[in-house]
Parts: C-alpha cells; sequence; structure tokens
C-alpha cells in the first residue's frame, strides 16, 4: 500500500527522521495559511499523487511570495500530472504539500527494500541524487552503495558509516546522518515497509541533512497488524475496478491488454495470461478468483471484468477442484443476467461437476462459445480480439 509524501513526513517525523517544515493542504485558501505558518520564503508548493517525476512534470514548483503561493496552488491543485510513472493518461491533483524551501548543497539518494534474494533489507544509496535512479543503476552501477541488513542483526553502526563514507559526506553531517539512517531503519522494520525511498535526500550549506521527498510503501500482507495505517490509504489513488474487487476479496490487477480473463488460482492465472501472450493476444488484468469461490464471488468476478472498457473479449479458464464447476457456471449465469454480455466469452472448464457445470451454461442460454482444452481456448480468444 503506497502513502502520500506528505503522509510519509508525517511518519518520518515521529521517529525523528529530519524533513522540511511543512503540512498538507487541500485547497488554495488552506495552502496560504499553511505557507504563512511557515515564516518566510521560498516555499514549496507540490502535487500529491501517488507517482515520482513531478517535478519534471511541473507538479513542485518555488514560490517566492504569498501571491506565488496561491497563484501556484490554484494551477496545480486541479491540474491532470502527468509523469513517466502516471502514464499518458496523468493523474488529477487533489491535495498539496506546503513546504518552507531548503537550500541545497547537495541532492544524494537512499532507500530501503526488502531484497527477497538474499533476505535482507538492503540500503541503498548514491551522490547522484534527485535524478532517475534507475538510468544510474543501469549507466553507472558502480556508483549505487548496496549494503545489505541481515534483519535478525540489525543496523550496525559500521554499516551505516560504510553508506556515509560512500556518499562522501563532510564529516559535520556524519551524525545527523548517522541518526536519520538508524532511524529511517526502525521505521522500515515497525511498520513493515516493503520500500521507502528518499529522492532527494539533501545535504545543505549548513551540514544538515534532511528528506526532501518521501516514497513509502508498506507490505499489505503485514497491513492487518497496523490497523493505524490502514486510514492511510488513498482510494483515489488506486484502480477504481481494483478497489472494487478487494471488496470481495478477488485477486484482481488491472492491465494493458484487452482480453479480460477469469481464473482460479494463482498459479493458473499466471499460465493463462502467458497463453494469451502467446496466442498474439494481450491480457487486460490478472484475476483469480481463488480457490474455494462461491457463485456469488464469481458473479463479481464477471461483473469487474465487463465493467472495464478495455475488455473486447473474455477468457474463462476454470479448474475446477475445491472451487466446484457448477457453483462457476452459475456465478457466470447470474452475472450474466444481471449485467448482460456483449462481448464474446470462450469458456474452458475442467474438473469436479463439469457436466451439472457445462449444462447450467447451456441451459442458461448465453452466448458463450467453448473450447475444448487450453490450446483451443487461447486460438478462440485471439480470434474474437482480432
Ligand atoms: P519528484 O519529482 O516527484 O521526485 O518530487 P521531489 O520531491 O523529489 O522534488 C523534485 C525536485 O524539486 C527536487 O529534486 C528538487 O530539485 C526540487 N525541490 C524540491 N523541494 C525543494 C526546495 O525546498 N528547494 C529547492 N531549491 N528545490 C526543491
Ligand atoms: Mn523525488
Amino acid at each position: 500500500m503506497k502513502i502520500h509524501e506528505y503522509q510519509a513526513k508525517t511518519l518520518f517525523r515521529q521517529y525523528n527522521v529530519p524533513v522540511p517544515e511543512g503540512k498538507a493542504a487541500f485547497s488554495v485558501e488552506e495552502a496560504g495559511q499553511v505557507a504563512s505558518g511557515l515564516g518566510g520564503f521560498p516555499v514549496v508548493v507540490k502535487a500529491q499523487i501517488h507517482a515520482g517525476g513531478r517535478g519534471k512534470g511541473g507538479g513542485v514548483k518555488l514560490a517566492h511570495s504569498m501571491e506565488e503561493v496561491k497563484s501556484l496552488a490554484d494551477e496545480i491543485l486541479g491540474m491532470t500530472l502527468v509523469t513517466h510513472q502516471t502514464g499518458p493518461e496523468g493523474r488529477l491533483v487533489q491535495k498539496l504539500l506546503i513546504e518552507a524551501g531548503q537550500k541545497i548543497e547537495k541532492e544524494l539518494y537512499l532507500s530501503l527494500l526488502v531484497d527477497r534474494a538474499t533476505a535482507t533489507v538492503v540500503i541503498m544509496a548514491s551522490r547522484d541524487g534527485g535524478m532517475d535512479i534507475e538510468e544510474v543503476a543501469e549507466k553507472t552501477p558502480e556508483r549505487i552503495i548496496k549494503v545489505h541488513v541481515n534483519p535478525l542483526m540489525g543496523l550496525s553502526g559500521y554499516q551505516i558509516r560504510q553508506v556515509g563514507f560512500g556518499l562522501k559526506l563532510p564529516s559535520a553531517a556524519m551524525k545527523k546522518f548517522s541518526g536519520l539512517l538508524s532511524n529511517l531503519y526502525k521505521f522500515f522494520v515497525a511498520n513493515d515497509c516493503s520500500l521507502v525511498e528518499i529522492n532527494p535526500l539533501i545535504l545543505t550549506a549548513d551540514d544538515d541533512v534532511l528528506a526532501l521527498d518521501a516514497k513509502v510503501d508498506f507490505d499489505s500482507n503485514a497491513l492487518f497488524r497496523h490497523k493505524d495505517l490502514l486510514e492511510l490509504r488513498d482510494l483515489d489513488e488506486e484502480n477504481p475496478l481494483e478497489v472494487e474487487a478487494s471488496k470481495y476479496n478477488l485477486n484482481y490487477i488491472n492491465l494493458d491488454g484487452n482480453v479480460g480473463n477469469i481464473v482460479n488460482g494463482a498459479g493458473l492465472a499466471m499460465a493463462t495470461m502467458d497463453i494469451i501472450k502467446n496466442a498474439g493476444a494481450t491480457p487486460a488484468n490478472f484475476m483469480d478468483v481463488g480457490g474455494g469461490a462461491s457463485s456469488e464471488q464469481v458473479e463479481n468476478a464477471f461483473r469487474i471484468i465487463l465493467a472495464d472498457e478495455k475488455v473486447k473479449a473474455v477468457l474463462i479458464n476454470i479448474f475446477g477442484g475445491i472451487l466446484r464447476c457448477d457453483i462457476f457456471a452459475q456465478g457466470v449465469v447470474d452475472a450474466a443476467k444481471k449485467t448482460g454480455i456483449n462481448i464474446p466469452v470462450v469458456v474452458r472448464m475442467e474438473g469436479t461437476n463439469v457436466d451439472t457445470g457445462k449444462k447450467i451454461l447451456a441451459d442458461a442460454g448465453l452466448n458463450l462459445t467453448s473450447a475444448v482444452d487450453l490450446s483451443d481456448a487461447a486460438q478462440k480468444i485471439a480470434e474474437a480480439v482480432k
């Protein structure tokens, strides 16, 4: 689960990770109020969306007077911000962060993330902050410092110094940095983060270090033990169909293609997406209704996929085990009755109660194409979207 920069910075403050003074604002008037409380200029007006690259897209601007704060707030609030992370459709800006402007001596990069391969928390840092870190990693990987922290041992002093020396920090800034990194690590572990990224971490002229940007992603599988963090979720930033699917415990991810698919089991869903690709089409989603789905869940899954305007055909691939084919078929029939099907639907169904399932589908008189096996299903679905 991602959160906004302003929310991340509030949490950082609680862990004594230094950030500039500032507050969120939801209107032009509020932006002015926050700015007047900062006691000076420049003031930074920052769009709050769950995507990076805001600066380049025109979503981060410096104001040198109260009039400028208001005119920039007015310009940025309500704009559709397009960055390399939002896709061409962009994202509507509904919130701002108003912050005290900082004098930047050097922009650095610092992040913590879970490295599954080594089962450690990896700290990544670079003197090439403020810019596209993916590009730095690709072109000059030697400019990225990596330190692996064994979660059982915790973060040691020598590892903090390794990062600090790697960043070539002036000695006067070392103590501040050491506190920042050690507190950031505590924050990361205590909240089950999967990623914390500060780009840029800045060094000021008076050897201060602080987080100028803050990106935080929590491990959603651990959120059950952080009920307080759940309140930070912003549904405006999530795909509406994914939000709808999560209400019914459906494992659904919206993708770019035009073949919707409904599958039971994550492994089968992955394989089905591969098969769709292999046949020359592209999946519009990942949808795993789960091993023990009810017909109501199936109905909701079908309705959600049909509500996606990109979807030009649907492939149903069910291997009836715990989820019986008759229950699945009933869900499809119920959904079709409610929403109507006006696009091609190909069904491949095998397993427990398959004959009853097929009979339910046939008796309903729906416009479905059945497939004899998986490759037949793939051919038919690719044909349907051609
Ligand atoms: P991003 O573009 O979405 O990653 O947003 P950032 O929060 O990283 O801001 C983008 C850039 O704006 C930073 O890399 C800085 O160069 C600049 N910026 C942000 N805050 C300040 C500030 O207080 N003072 C100055 N001079 N520049 C700032
Ligand atoms: Mn940034």
